[in-house]
């Protein structure tokens, strides 16, 4: 893969950079974690402007409502956006980064048309209702229930860890259709679902977390009707469309993160060097191997951009190389802020201290690192199946 830029490039990555440097002095003060409703609208706003600023769904087909960037302009964005820190992008997660490509690549032209603008523009949020009490890394044992009634699903059950659920609009749902039988192993007989947030029926009960915050929900679902039309893929075929899903969830979802881990290891460079730590081998030691892991995994993250653009636009397998490597990085670089930063890092209102919690979610998040091991051992080094 050439990742050389070309004269266009270059000019794309200067007009970015020019842009970025005018919008972010402008940005109102980040709400504080507990403030969902604010939360939303900061990252909406933020989205909102990428949008006007033709910067949205760069790398996203043209008839998805993209750009249809090639992966080096794709690459530079988040190069730039990270470098200069700009706001992540926070609640609209689920929907720019895996419901929306997912529909982008399965859903029918009246789907696209209908849900991956308002994605792009910031005006509606997706959040996932995937994983239930009974069903996280064994996903296919989903018991939520749809039963077909005209042209409506009726659904009944229960989803857990529903990320940004207080302030979605949209839901990606996973429903079985067909009960588990002889005729029917539990991979078969699951349907992907658009859900409506607001429709009746629908309980979201927030949870706190580790960091305090409400992070995510349980989501209780009693009776809820959902047109027959919001169904992505065929019914019973949602296994296959949920591969899609995780491949942009584990294969693309988090690299911009790396450049932001990258900014923050040489933030911590600096204070290390500032406060005397630095002289410490061990910890200097640390940050170097960080150095070198953070910049490998940004070559991956390379490789991976290009081998999905190449590839259809949907990520490979090497996303679970990516996001066990990645997931592990990011913590140890929060275990390396707290030898640094010594009894400061223990100050709960601290965003090192909230940030070195929420990395303890990395590994669990999208996939534990167990099954992405078994995802590596199965269908990368070729090793038998596990039981
Ligand atoms: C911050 C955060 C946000 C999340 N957001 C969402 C969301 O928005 N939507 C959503 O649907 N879900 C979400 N989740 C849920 C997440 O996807 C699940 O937690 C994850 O899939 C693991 O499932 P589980 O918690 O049921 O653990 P379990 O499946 O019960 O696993 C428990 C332990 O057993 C290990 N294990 C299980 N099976 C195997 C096996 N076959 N081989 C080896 N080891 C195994 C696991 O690796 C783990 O260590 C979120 C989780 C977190 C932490």
């Amino acid at each position: 893969m050439d990742l050389t830029p070309t004269e266009e490039e270059r000019e794309f990555r200067a007009r970015l950079r020019e842009w970025l440097a005018k919008v972010l002095p402008e940005l109102p003060a980040k709400p504080s974690p507990d403030d969902w409703p604010g939360r939303r609208a900061y990252d909406a706003g933020w989205q909102r402007r990428l949008y006007d600023a033709g910067y949205a769904g760069l790398h996203w087909p043209v008839d998805a409502g993209g750009q249809g960037a090639g992966p080096t302009r794709h690459l530079i964005f988040l190069e730039e956006t990270e470098r200069a820190g700009a706001p992540y992008v926070g609640a609209n997660f689920v929907g720019l980064l895996h419901a929306g490509p997912t529909i982008a690549a399965e859903g029918t032209a009246a789907q696209r048309a209908r849900w991956l603008p308002p994605v792009l523009r910031g005006d509606e949020v997706w959040c996932q209702g995937f994983s239930e009490p009974g069903a996280g890394s064994d996903l296919a044992a989903l018991r939520t229930r749809a039963v077909r009634d005209g042209d409506e699903y009726v659904v009944t059950g229960s989803k857990i860890w529903t990320s940004h659920a207080e302030v979605a609009d949209w839901c990606e749902l996973l429903v079985r259709t067909t009960p588990v039988g002889p005729d029917t192993p539990k991979h078969r007989g699951i349907t992907w679902l658009a859900m409506p947030m607001d429709a009746p029926g629908v309980t979201v009960r927030p949870l706190r977390t580790l960091a305090g915050s409400t992070e995510f929900a349980e989501m209780f679902l009693d009776e809820v009707r959902v047109p027959v039309g919001n169904r992505v893929g065929a019914e019973d075929d949602g296994w296959r469309v949920t591969m899609v899903t995780l491949s942009f969830e584990r294969g693309t979802a988090f690299v911009g993160e790396v450049v932001a881990c990258r900014r923050t290891l040489g933030d911590l460079a600096r204070t290390a060097k500032a406060n005397g730590r630095w002289d410490d081998p061990v910890v200097r030691r640390a940050l170097g191997r960080l150095h070198g892991e953070f910049g490998a995994l940004w070559r991956l993250t390379q490789w991976n951009v290009g081998e999905s653009e190449r590839s259809g636009g949907v990520p490979g397998i090497g996303g679970s190389v990516f996001k066990l490597a990645y997931s592990h990085a990011r913590q140890e670089l929060y275990d390396v802020a707290a030898q640094v930063l010594g009894a400061g890092s223990l100050v709960l209102d601290e965003e090192w201290v909230l940030d070195r919690l929420s990395s303890l979610s990395y590994t669990i998040a999208a996939g534990t690192s167990q099954i992405q091991r078994n995802i590596v051992a199965e269908r990368i080094l070729g090793l038998p199946k596990g039981r």
